[in-house]
């Protein structure tokens, strides 16, 4: 069977859940080769081998982490030239596609982004996306050299298929002319110890109907309840309420999660580009003719102040 590489995003080894989610997909394709740069590479490889990996390519260098991307691209295209994949699979974040960009020009391929579903084809892996702010879902199959592909977190439920996983070390010589940008210092980002935005499997957002950064705290308080990971419309980050870090829509982050609870959110259509992939949606609004209502799976006409609380406290109850 084709071996397709995957890129493994990890957090000094602690595999993140869109790469597990990668190898679940790439089994459709052919044997997954998990591709782990940095770090404690036999610690992810149990993780890797029980979603699959059949082999884990390893390699460490100061590079990887002393520059930004270009050195993470040679290591991906020697594991290219040593396996000659059938595909090659990153995860969408703003990294991989850029790596994914990079290693499709040097290899001279075709590649597809943000996608939010792929299986085997007769000529080749065939993508599904949403675009045009996800008016139109689309197949696509890439037609010039082996295929890069970067898939959304929240594509696919990640199923544990234990494989062999078995570690090797990949040789990889970093070109003096992928050292051109250096990272001279790295500030942790506070957490908040919510789900990362983009990977949550459920995101509670607040729009211009929260009405206020002091009101936050009630959509926050839902998004605990729930574990999940809380958003933000631009109207509500414009107003400076919460964090653009948390925008989701077309100039902010995309998300897929299995289930979107819009709160005083209208839904226009930049706000909709963003979430409108999500599994289940709901919307709580007071006006029952908001355009959101058009794509919610579940919608309450009301006060957010009144239902969100209300859906808080169930939440709470039903957990015990
Ligand atoms: C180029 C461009 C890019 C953009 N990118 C983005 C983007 O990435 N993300 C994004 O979100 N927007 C984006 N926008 C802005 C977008 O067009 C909308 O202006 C924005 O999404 C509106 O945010 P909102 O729904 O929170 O506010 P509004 O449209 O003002 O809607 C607020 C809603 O809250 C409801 N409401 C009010 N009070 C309550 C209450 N107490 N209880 C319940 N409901 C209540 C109202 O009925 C209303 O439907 C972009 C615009 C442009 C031009």
């Amino acid at each position: 069977m084709a071996e397709v590489l995957v890129y493994v995003d990890h957090v000094d080894g602690a595999v993140r859940k869109p790469t597990l989610e990668l190898l679940t997909l790439a089994r459709r394709i052919g044997d997954p080769v998990a591709v782990h740069l940095g770090a404690n590479a036999a610690e992810a490889a149990k993780v890797l081998a029980e979603y699959g990996a059949v082999k884990v390519l390893a390699a460490d260098a100061p590079e990887f982490s002393e520059y930004l991307v270009a050195p993470k691209v040679d290591a991906l295209q020697a594991a290219y030239d040593a396996v000659s994949p059938a595909a090659v699979l990153l995860p969408s974040s703003a990294e991989g596609k850029e790596i994914g960009a990079r290693l499709a020009v040097r290899i001279g391929s075709g590649i597809i982004t943000d996608a939010v579903d792929l299986e085997a084809g007769d000529e080749g892996p065939v993508a599904t996306q949403s675009v045009f702010a996800a008016s139109y879902t689309t197949k696509s199959r890439v037609t010039n050299g082996t295929p890069v592909i970067t898939v959304k977190p929240n594509s696919a439920a990640p199923e544990a298929a234990p494989a062999a996983g078995t570690v090797e070390q990949l040789a990889v010589t970093v070109a003096d002319s992928s050292k051109g940008t250096r990272i001279v210092s790295r500030t942790p980002r506070e957490s908040t110890g919510r789900p990362e935005l983009t990977e949550a499997a459920i995101v509670v957002s607040g729009g211009r109907g929260v009405n206020g950064a002091e009101n936050f705290p009630v959509i926050e308080a839902l998004a605990d309840s729930l574990g999940a990971a809380v958003g933000a419309s631009r109207a509500a980050v414009d107003a400076g309420w919460y964090p653009h870090t948390s925008q989701v829509g077309q100039t902010g982050k995309s998300v897929s999660p299995q289930l979107y609870i819009a709160a005083g959110i209208s839904g226009a259509i930049q706000h909709r580009a963003g979430m409108q992939t999500s599994k289940t949606i709901v919307a709580i609004n007071k006006d029952a003719e908001a355009p959101i209502f058009e794509l919610v799976d579940y919608g309450v006409v009301g006060d957010l102040f009144d239902v969100v609380p209300a859906l808080t406290d169930e939440v709470k109850s039903r957990k015990g």
